[in-house]
């Protein structure tokens, strides 16, 4: 029986990792093999990387799902344990594959996460502990300029969570940083070669909250160009490359990327580009979500496998449903075949399965476009996307891919926004309110409906239209390899509205090609042939009844993606 789509579902889903997918103590790990059987090993992120991201997603899921995670408490306690009282940074212990140490990356992500918790349940000593991190800002040279890019929304959600102005001047020093002095961000809004997504779209949401903050519109636009550049590497889906053209024949797509490609669109969306919200939608809708680890047998588990201190053996495919994936591909859940190449020769040579900092980062994604689905403000119900919402003033229900029907039960006197889809004509639409057709107005992508009162059924309908388009993925800027120009991988896409219902490849796929990370031929997966067939949709072709997918209300305080709305 088909559901309406709802991101609680896809939160309640991730549960199974966040609690599973550690170790005894609580520790989760980084890396997941692709050995027979898989394995999962502990490695030098698992500290202030994974495991805040986890804390961070595990409190987003919550305020999801009304459910808390069996770890989240033991994580905040171990990440407060982790900061050195003297220096204010978290600093990783020495262990057999962890050198130990404080970095700009952990900070970063650890600041953020704390930051969040404080949101959630506002506490004068972590407020504290949280200044005092802030404090620590200028301990970290500027050498690692992605590094600097990545800080500013931490510190951006510091100064505005706590009122903490040397938050913002830090953020401010960085963003001079990263747009003048060592700009990672060229001339003309574009990325270098090579650069990481994740940094890059990290780095973005944070400027554009450090623009609004400070009201720097050529910053904002600075900001909003890049991000239209990001949008034509994207093939239309929500498949971003984790690298930006890289040298070789591998195109993967990072969850944690997509993680803030979305948050960077809500945020110009929420501040004077509504026209992004419907880009933004089948993001989600699509390679987001199949980018959530649900049919894992591809990776041959051992039931029993026993622990070691540094690996876990056991029910490794059965725990990871719930993650993320950390390199797909249109078609499957690995783009490729690649091995760690850093750490101790017991993780050296082994084939990447996950990535599980998109562990956290995945969740925290859902939660971004959940918060913004829609929104009430000052007597306004939007509904920006159309998705399932629970608010105290509406139960927003969306029915596509099934039928063209959005309905809304409204529980407060107020106006009405709906975005009319970017495939519907607005001439196509039709509002009845009680079941009687009730004439709307339109500005923009949004239709109107002022006045409305508690208790009203308004339904929304339009026809949701199949087309077929063909697009293409790969490297575009990238040179040669021996063997000619790299490679590019075309496929059919079938859209329902704004739902991909079929992704064929196109052409016969090449089973292996250059890897730039390996300086090697490596195993490819853009055919039908590979680990974890995503998009098997096709029976969203037909119409249908679907049931309503159990929703959870949105009460909750925390947000960074609408900050230009605060205090207009
Ligand atoms: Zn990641």
């Amino acid at each position: 029986m088909p559901e309406t789509f709802a991101l609680e579902t896809y939160a309640r889903r991730a549960f199974n990792y966040l609690d599973r997918m550690v170790d005894a103590d609580g520790l989760p790990y980084f890396n997941v093999f692709w050995e027979r059987p898989a394995e999962a090993a502990h490695d030098w992120p698992d500290y202030g990387d994974v495991m805040t991201r986890a804390l961070q997603g595990a409190v987003m899921a919550r305020h999801m799902t009304g459910r808390a995670c069996v770890n989240e408490k033991r994580w905040l306690a171990k990440a407060l344990g982790y900061v050195d009282p003297t220096t204010g940074l978290l600093t990783r212990p020495k262990t057999t594959w962890c050198a130990g140490g404080a970095d700009a990356g952990d900070y970063a992500l650890t600041l953020y996460a704390l930051v969040t918790v404080y949101d959630d349940a506002p506490d004068p000593e972590l407020a504290a502990e949280i200044r005092k991190m802030v404090d620590a800002f200028p301990t970290f040279g500027k050498e690692n300029t992605g590094y600097v890019a990545f800080i500013i929304k931490s510190l951006m959600a510091a100064a505005r969570s706590l009122g903490y102005a040397k938050a913002a001047q830090y953020a401010g020093e960085c963003v001079r940083h990263v747009t003048v002095d060592t700009p990672i961000i060229q001339e003309d809004n574009t990325y270098a070669t090579g650069g990481h997504m994740h940094i890059f779209t990290r780095g973005l949401v944070g400027i554009a909250d450090y623009a609004l903050y400070v009201k720097d519109p050529v910053l904002f636009s600075r900001v909003d160009a890049a991000y239209r550049y990001i949008r034509t590497l994207d093939p239309g889906f929500g498949f971003l490359p984790e690298v930006v053209d890289r040298q070789g024949d591998v195109i993967a797509c990072e969850t944690c990327a997509l993680m803030d490609y979305v948050g960077l669109g809500v945020t110009l969306a929420n501040n004077g580009h509504p026209e992004y919200w419907g880009g933004i939608e089948r993001l989600v809708r699509n390679h987001m979500v199949e980018s959530q680890a649900v049919d894992n047998s591809w990776l041959v588990s051992d039931p029993v496998g026993k622990d070691t201190d540094q690996f876990t053996h056991r029910e490794i495919g059965e725990r990871m449903v719930g993650a993320y994936a950390g390199w797909s591909s249109p078609t499957h859940f690995l783009a490729c075949k690649e091995f760690l190449h850093w750490g101790g020769p017991e993780l050296r040579g082994k084939a990447r399965a996950f990535q599980n900092c998109c562990g956290g980062s995945g969740t925290h994604a859902y939660y971004i476009a959940w918060k913004h689905a829609s929104q009430f403000a000052d007597g306004v119900l939007s509904v920006n996307m159309h998705l399932d919402k629970l608010l105290p003033q509406a139960e927003v229900r969306c029915f596509q891919p099934w039928r063209g029907l959005l309905t809304i039960a409204l529980k407060a006197d107020c106006g009405v926004r709906v975005r009319i889809p970017d495939f519907a004509r607005k001439e196509g639409v039709r509002v009845t309110i009680a079941g009687k057709e009730t004439p709307f107005s339109v500005s923009g992508n949004f239709l109107r409906l002022a006045g409305r009162k508690a208790g009203e059924r308004i339904e929304v309908r339009y026809p949701v239209p199949v087309r077929v388009e063909k697009v293409t993925i790969g490297n575009r800027r990238a040179g040669r390899s021996s063997e000619g120009q790299f490679r590019q991988y075309s496929y059919r896409v079938t859209w329902k509205g704004d739902t991909v219902v079929r992704m064929e490849p196109v052409g016969r796929m090449p089973k292996s090609g250059y890897s730039d990370f390996e300086k090697s031929k490596v195993e490819l997966y853009y055919g039908e042939d590979g680990p974890g067939r995503l998009y098997r949709r096709a029976h969203m072709l037909a119409d249908a009844e679907p049931a309503l997918a159990e929703l959870h209300e949105d009460t909750s305080p925390v947000d960074y993606w609408g900050t230009g709305l605060r205090g207009r």
